[in-house]
């Protein structure tokens, strides 16, 4: 196997990141481009073994990062930062061939917030401090500890991204890690670790494994070095995982899938409305939070319609490296597969196809909307993962928040209307990680972000975050400090 490969002009290592060193393995999987299924190269392929060397790693880099001041954390935080701002059009257009999303929002949005990820975090770390309480005379002093090695598994629709959630808040609370991208899109996680070392990131601090999650996974996530699990992904992996981490009762914070509503209320400016449902065709739809139920008010559900299928209409699909482009492909064949057999088999149950409905020319699905579904067809309440809404009537406020809330998630919810007093009402009897009025998708870091039921267990963000990667320890003291035995 060859050490690396060239895409898009960027030189990626194709091997493992462990211990400050590249390893290779003996195996390979291919690792495709969905943009028109070209081969971009053979990535190394992890199992047990890699999976070992790579906590043993971190286990061994862990008491002296652990041991580093704050300042110092924080000051290479800061400087990975700024290794991904350097290199923002490099990762962007990586990003955008392995897993097919837009070239110009990850040029614009989403690299500039994996740096923002590392500045935050290094910037909270610092204002991080003990709490002290007083009972009785004696002082609990409250502090923050690094919990230890943390493997951090990652999904395909935004790799980076969700990765250095994970990663910053991880590495600032003063553990070491082990990343385990997607791998139907390996290739950024292999440039960030170029970043970290170019940036002063000691030795095995950040650990970068490559593989099939049937491969690898078990063996990271029953390891008993490892002290946290986060991991963001499908909801049967998530079952595998909490499985083998119950081995050491390794906690776990799991941000999964989601079946969200868009509620539209007769009250609301329908073309925001309209725009807010068009916009969950972003990244062909592969993003858990996506609002692909949408729910109208009865009065209004024509009209809706119409504006969404003109607007539907003037979406252009193709390559997403052209700046012109508003929806990709789909990451991979078997996800298309799966795409248009939810679309297939909820039309041959009954529903209505308004706008698409189809595959088109290599890895590309039509923007969908399918109507006349019932609440307990498959189509509602499962999650599809690519451009496909549903849309669904209602008579009143009660109504539409029963079918807000009939399903097994609860990851985000939008409401559109003109009305402050209903957007309270509703906002307060949604289940969900996550609620927007008369908007969609901007969250302060600073505010929690996750999802209950099937959705997910923990929060990420701010506070959530720190609390999650250290082990909170409380030291008590007498009063009077310390006595002579
Ligand atoms: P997936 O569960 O198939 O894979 C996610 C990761 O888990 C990959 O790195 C994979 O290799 C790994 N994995 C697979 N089997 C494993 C095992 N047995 N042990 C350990 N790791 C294993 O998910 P996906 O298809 O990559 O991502 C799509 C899903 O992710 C969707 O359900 C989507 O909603 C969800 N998602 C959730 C959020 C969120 O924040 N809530 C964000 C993005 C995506």
């Amino acid at each position: 196997m060859s050490s690396a490969i060239t895409v898009a002009g960027v030189r990626v290592d194709t091997r493992h990141w462990i211990g400050g060193e590249r390893v290779a393995s003996a195996g390979t999987f291919t690792d495709h481009s969905p943009i028109d299924g070209g081969v971009l190269g053979e990535i190394a392929r992890g199992g047990p073994a890699e999976a070992e060397a790579a906590v043993a790693a971190a286990r061994a880099a862990f008491p002296a990062w652990a041991a580093t001041p704050r300042a110092e954390r924080a000051r290479i935080l800061h400087a990975i930062a700024d290794g991904v701002d350097k290199r923002v059009e490099e990762l962007a257009i990586v990003e955008t061939t392995d897993n097919g999303a837009l070239l110009r929002s990850h040029r614009h949005g989403v690299m500039p917030r994996v740096a923002h990820n590392f500045r935050f975090f290094a910037d909270w770390l610092l204002k991080l401090d003990h709490e002290d309480f007083e009972t009785r005379g004696h002082t609990n002093h409250v502090t923050w500890d690094p919990a230890g090695p943390c493997v951090l598994i990652t999904p395909w629709n935004a790799p980076l991204m969700l990765a250095t959630w994970k990663v910053a808040p991880a590495l600032a609370a003063g553990n070491t890690v082990v990343l385990k991208p997607a791998e139907w899109s390996p290739l950024t996680a292999s440039l960030l670790a170029d970043i970290a070392a170019e940036a002063g990131l000691p030795a095995g601090v950040l650990n970068v494994v490559q593989g099939y999650g049937s491969e690898i996974g078990d063996a990271l996530t029953s390891h008993p070095d490892v002290r946290r699990i986060s991991f963001t992904g499908s909801v049967p992996t998530a079952k595998r995982i909490a499985a083998s981490a119950a081995a050491n009762l390794t906690p776990l914070s799991l941000e999964l899938g989601g079946k969200s509503p868009l509620l539209v209320f007769a009250d609301a400016d329908l073309d925001l409305a309209v725009d807010l449902a068009v916009e969950q065709f972003d990244n062909a739809g592969q993003v858990c939070l996506a609002a692909t139920r949408i729910l109208v008010e009865e009065t209004v559900a024509e009209e809706f319609t119409r504006r969404f299928t003109e607007k539907a209409g003037t979406l252009k699909q193709g390559d997403p490296r052209d700046e012109a482009t508003d929806i990709g492909p789909n990451i991979h064949p078997r996800q298309l597969e799966k795409i248009d057999g939810f679309v297939q088999r909820a039309v041959a149950a009954g529903a209505r196809t308004v706008v698409g409905g189809h595959r088109r020319d290599g890895q590309y699905y039509a923007p969908t909307l399918l109507t006349d579904v019932d609440q307990d067809a498959e189509i509602v309440q499962e999650e599809v993962f690519g451009p496909v809404l549903t849309l669904q009537t209602f008579a009143d406020e009660e109504e539409a928040v029963r079918l807000a809330n009939g399903t097994r998630f609860a990851l985000a919810a939008t409401v559109a209307t003109g009305d402050p007093e209903r957007a309270e009402r509703v906002t307060g009897r949604l289940v969900a990680g996550t609620v927007w009025v008369n908007c969609f998708f901007v969250r302060d870091l600073r505010a929690p972000f996750g999802g209950s039921r099937l959705s997910g267990v923990g929060r990420e963000g701010g506070t959530w975050s720190f609390d999650f990667y250290c082990d909170v320890k409380n030291t008590v003291t007498a009063p009077g400090g310390w006595r002579d035995h």
